[in-house]
């Protein structure tokens, strides 16, 4: 392993003045007769560390001309403490190599801060700017936060099959895997013949892993998945990708309640671990133009203060009341929209909020009936900016009502034979959740597009790299 000490642990005080090594990228470079400037940064911290040289140094005449914004390089030297004004450290450099140039003519990301729209398009070089940087160590930190709290809390961390063959009942559309010649697959009677592809079957990427989850949970009591999902819907919006991360806790022996409990706490801790492990970044981001005003005081309010709770009807009693005109019409039984959503968490709230106890014909087949027959124990997180950021319910474990929902619904009970053989074999009641981890990271960093929160986005007509 290379000797080098990070500017991460510099800037935390962890490292000792003295003699050290350092490796990076240059953000800028200023020279003069007597003493030249570096700040170098290494990806590891919010901060850069200010190398400072002596023009005369061995070399430094030769490669200066080379040490551009983007080029890197390697020093070693000495870590004193800085007499300068707002740096508590700075490096004298004793000697300096240039590892690889970056041509000021053609590197596209120069001093200035760029648009993150420009930065969308050089996903290749996002990684080095200082906003991506922050935004991927507060996604490290925050995968890291979300094993933690379900670990401690005596969950097991499920890996559920990328590649499926149950369609989480039209969460989404969905990716199709095959090994089929898409110009030519072979038909019989007209109709793509399956039983030839390579599962022998129609296959997908997953939409969820829930009802895998589910049978994990029959099994282990208490359970969560964290991985990659896949929806082929075509929306184009600010927050929906075609490939997300989710987080799917799935837990026996509990009920709508403990469920909304379990999403709250979870979205708190989660909050408070990362406001401190992530404190700099978090600072960082909130400085930026495009941030909300008094975001991070938000986000320490919201992990202190109980969610609301609101059932479906109230929701809509209270949108119906609110003298507002939507874009879509409210009325009992609708799904609620975007703009609904944002009333409810903006501006009559003004927080999260739970709603529960919807409709049931806007919900999934699996989600238990209440007693009035008409609405579904499902929960949604809502909060402020982005609306849904949790979607869950209490699972139906009557083998009886399931059935029936399905044939109700137009499915096909053939292929949810396991399913329901999960309700006749020691069944017990359940539920879960699932968060979209890049939602979570919208509202932790505060970033208004979800393309931004994750290293390599793929959307409708783009998946680059
Ligand atoms: P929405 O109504 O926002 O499209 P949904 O109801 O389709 O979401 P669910 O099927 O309930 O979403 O999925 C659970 C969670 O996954 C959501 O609460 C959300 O956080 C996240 N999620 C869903 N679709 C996407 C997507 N396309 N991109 C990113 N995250 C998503
Ligand atoms: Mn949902």
């Amino acid at each position: 392993m290379p000797n080098y000490v990070s500017i991460r642990d510099i800037s935390n005080d962890k490292v000792p003045v003295g003699m050290l090594q350092l490796a990076g990228w240059i953000r800028t470079h200023r020279q003069s007769k007597r003493v030249s400037f570096i700040e170098l940064s290494d990806g590891t911290s919010v901060s850069n560390l200010q190398l400072v040289v002596d023009p005369q140094l061995a070399g430094y005449a030769d490669i200066a001309p080379k040490l551009a914004t983007g080029a890197s390089i390697k020093v070693s030297g000495e870590l004193v403490l800085s007499p300068a004004k707002g740096q508590k450290y700075e490096f004298q450099v004793k000697e300096l190599e240039l590892l690889g140039e970056a041509d000021p003519e053609s590197y596209p990301l120069q001093k200035k801060g760029h648009s993150l729209e420009f930065l969308r398009e050089q996903l290749h070089l996002r990684p080095r700017t200082a906003t991506m940087g922050a935004v991927l160590r507060v996604r490290s930190a925050a995968a890291f936060a979300v094993n933690k709290f379900f670990t401690e809390r005596g969950f097991f961390y499920i890996h559920t099959p990328i590649i499926s063959t149950s369609d989480c009942e039209g969460a989404g559309e969905m990716f199709h895997v095959s090994t089929f010649d898409p110009e030519n697959p072979p038909r019989v009677n007209g109709k793509v013949d399956f039983s030839q592809d390579f599962f022998k079957e129609p296959a997908s990427l997953t939409v969820s892993g829930q009802l895998e989850g589910e049978i994990c949970a029959m099994g282990l009591s208490k359970i969560y998945t964290f991985g990659p999902t896949f929806r082929a819907e075509n929306s184009n919006t600010t927050r929906h990708l075609a490939e997300f991360w989710m987080i799917e806790p799935e837990m026996a022996f509990y009920e709508l309640q403990d469920n909304m409990l379990l999403a709250q706490e979870f979205v708190q801790d989660v909050l408070k671990q990362v406001l401190e492990s992530s404190a700099s970044e978090l600072e960082f981001l909130a400085s930026q133009e495009w941030a909300q005003q008094g975001h991070l005081e938000n986000l320490r309010r919201v992990a202190e203060t109980p969610f609301e709770t609101m059932d479906y009807t109230d929701a809509i009693r209270i949108l119906e009341e609110s003298g507002k005109t939507f874009e879509y019409p409210v009325k009992w039984g609708i799904d609620l929209q975007s703009e609904h959503e944002r009333f409810l968490t903006d501006e009559y709230v003004k927080g999260p909020v739970t709603v529960i106890n919807y409709p049931k014909d806007i919900k999934a087949f699996y989600m238990r009936l209440n007693e009035d027959g008409k609405t579904v124990r499902a929960m949604d997180v809502l909060v402020p900016r982005l609306g849904e950021i949790v979607g869950g319910s209490q699972r139906e474990e009557r083998h009886d009502v399931l059935l029936e929902k399905i044939r109700a619904m137009g499915l096909d009970e053939r292929s949810y034979w396991w399913y329901l053989e999960l309700r006749k074999f020691g069944t017990v009641p359940h539920s879960g959740f699932g968060l979209g981890f890049e939602r979570l990271l919208m509202y932790l960093t505060g970033m208004t597009n979800i393309r931004d929160v994750i290293g390599f986005p793929r959307f409708p007509g783009f998946a680059k790299f």
